[in-house]
């Protein structure tokens, strides 16, 4: 058998099927799958002419845009790898990331220009000098397996540094394959790329899967709620792939009452749960949210929602994707999954191939999610919460999330947050945050009551903190160590 060849050929492949579809979209207008397939072949020309070659590390720097997925594809036709940073860090973090993963090119945007200049090495900046480059160019292309790597993808680096996941090409191919599987993804589609490109949602989650089939994606660059609803309906987009806080930013704008939702048939999302009152919000204007779970390490997609199976289980992150296997530890022993909370663990073709010069977390070959999920006997999974969240009080184990869970339902309640800390009593304790809607006044001791009547009592946060905007990262999660250190020297 001959092994199909690597991401780099996709636009390629499609330009042979239907060469004037439109491929991406952006603000000059539409890419077509034959423009895409050419710029791709000269923009790896450009890199080759540089000295990029196989095995080399292509650093990206900036807000989505149609060049971000233009350059994967030309580094991905040379059997380099792209590694596409969270343009959001701090200067020191970008440094530390280039030097971990040793890039030897950066591709960079203008908006990330101050972030860029942390590289000293080689680099091209999307514009005139990056259409000049292209204009001029010849193709080039190398051979590429599926066990090459394609992605040095960081985490989001919630429990601790980000760390970098080498993502194949088979990886990231299989995700694609099994996203098709599960969500219904047709070549008339028009996608938004509303998550980050730099994530593993903005890539495995819809941007690869509609590229495959041959429909379009416009990645948007600002995460402005206005523009998205009024895009909806103007481009009569099909589907996109959010993070939570992205649709709760959407359903909480006072334009999204009239939006013209119509044209929505697939809007994904991952990465942490969304509250049940956006869920709702988005159920009333008759569009059906279906959640996935996954991570980085597993390109990403492990467990997934069906959109009929979602009325029926508003909670569930929904059953493994086609090819993908998951199993529970306890004791240390590898075993089925089943409805006691137990750590999650996954393997499968879409499971990455180990971080980029640190050891992988495995057990028997399996990847260990780090995530405490429970599995109902129809095979539809929950999310409990986190290994490294949970606290133990008086002996007993507390899931934050839970306790969030219900904060988040109390009205004028926007974000919720509860970290363990030491306690001399019960060993460890619980400290809520809690951050109210504008012009909500919130009374602490009234919401102590409200978990008291809801949860056992050493689930209940001995203390709650009335607080602002809530600390979270570039992908809308909560940025824990902040919390469990402004807990802690709470007096
Ligand atoms: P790091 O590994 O650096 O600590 P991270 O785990 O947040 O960061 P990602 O790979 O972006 O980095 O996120 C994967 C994690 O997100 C999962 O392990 C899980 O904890 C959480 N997650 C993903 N999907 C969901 C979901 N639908 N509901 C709740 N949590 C989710
Ligand atoms: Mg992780």
């Amino acid at each position: 058998m001959h092994p199909p060849d690597g991401l780099g050929s996709w636009p390629a492949r499609r330009a042979r099927i239907d060469a004037a579809r439109p491929a991406l979209i952006g603000p000059g207008g539409a890419r077509s799958y034959g423009e895409l397939a050419d710029r791709v072949e000269r923009l790896a020309g450009v890199l080759a002419a540089a000295g990029v070659g196989k095995g080399d590390r292509v650093a990206q720097l900036g807000v989505n845009a149609v060049e971000v997925l233009e350059t994967f594809f030309a580094v991905w036709r040379l059997g380099a790898i792209a590694v596409p940073l969270n343009h959001r860090l701090a200067g020191p973090e970008i440094r530390y990331m280039l030097g971990d993963v040793g890039a030897t090119f950066l591709v960079s945007s203008p908006d990330a220009a101050a972030l860029a200049a942390e590289f000293t090495g080689p680099r091209l900046e999307v514009g005139p000098a990056y259409e000049e480059a292209l204009a001029g160019a010849d193709g080039a292309r190398h051979p590429v397996g599926l066990d090459d790597p394609a992605l040095v993808l960081y985490t989001s680096g919630t429990t601790g540094r980000p760390k970098g996941a080498v993502l194949t090409h088979g990886n990231l191919t299989w995700n694609t394959v099994n996203q098709l599987a599960h969500v219904d993804v047709a070549s008339t589609d028009r996608a938004l790329c509303i998550a980050p490109l730099f994530h593993c949602v903005g890539i495995g989650q819809i941007t690869l899967p509609t590229l495959f089939k041959g429909g379009s994606v416009e990645p948007v660059a600002k995460v402005d709620p206005a523009a998205i609803l009024a895009r909806i309906g103007e481009a009569g987009i099909t589907g996109f792939s959010a993070v939570p806080t992205m649709l709760q930013m959407l359903c909480d704008h006072p334009g999204f009452g009239a939006a013209d939702l119509t044209s929505l048939r697939v809007v994904q999302y991952g990465g942490s749960p969304v509250p049940a009152r956006v869920a709702a919000a988005w159920q009333s204007r008759g569009v059906t949210l279906q959640q996935g779970y996954g991570m980085t390490e597993a390109s990403p997609g492990v467990l997934m929602a069906t959109r009929e199976g979602s009325t029926a289980h508003p909670v569930s992150v929904g059953v493994p994707h086609f090819f993908t296997d998951v199993a529970m530890v306890r004791d240390g022993e590898v075993g089925p999954v089943d409805a006691g909370p137990a750590e999650l663990l996954v393997r499968g073709p879409n499971v990455f191939a180990g971080y980029w010069g640190q050891p992988d977390d495995t057990l028997d070959g399996w990847f260990r999610t780090g995530d405490v999920l429970t599995v109902a006997p129809d095979g539809w999974a929950t999310v409990v919460d986190r290994v490294k969240d949970m606290f133990i009080s008086g002996g007993e184990n507390v899931y934050p999330a839970e306790v969030e869970a219900v904060l988040l339902a109390v009205d004028g309640v926007v974000g919720a947050a509860v970290v363990g800390v030491p306690d001399e009593r019960w060993g460890e304790t619980g400290v809520g945050f809690v951050q109210p809607a504008e012009g909500v006044d919130l009374d602490p001791d009234a919401l102590r009551e409200h978990l008291t009547a809801h949860l056992a009592r050493y689930k209940v946060p001995r203390r709650i903190v009335i607080t602002g905007e809530l600390p979270r990262n570039a992908t809308g999660k909560l940025r824990r160590t902040e919390l469990r250190a402004t807990a802690e020297g709470l007096t």
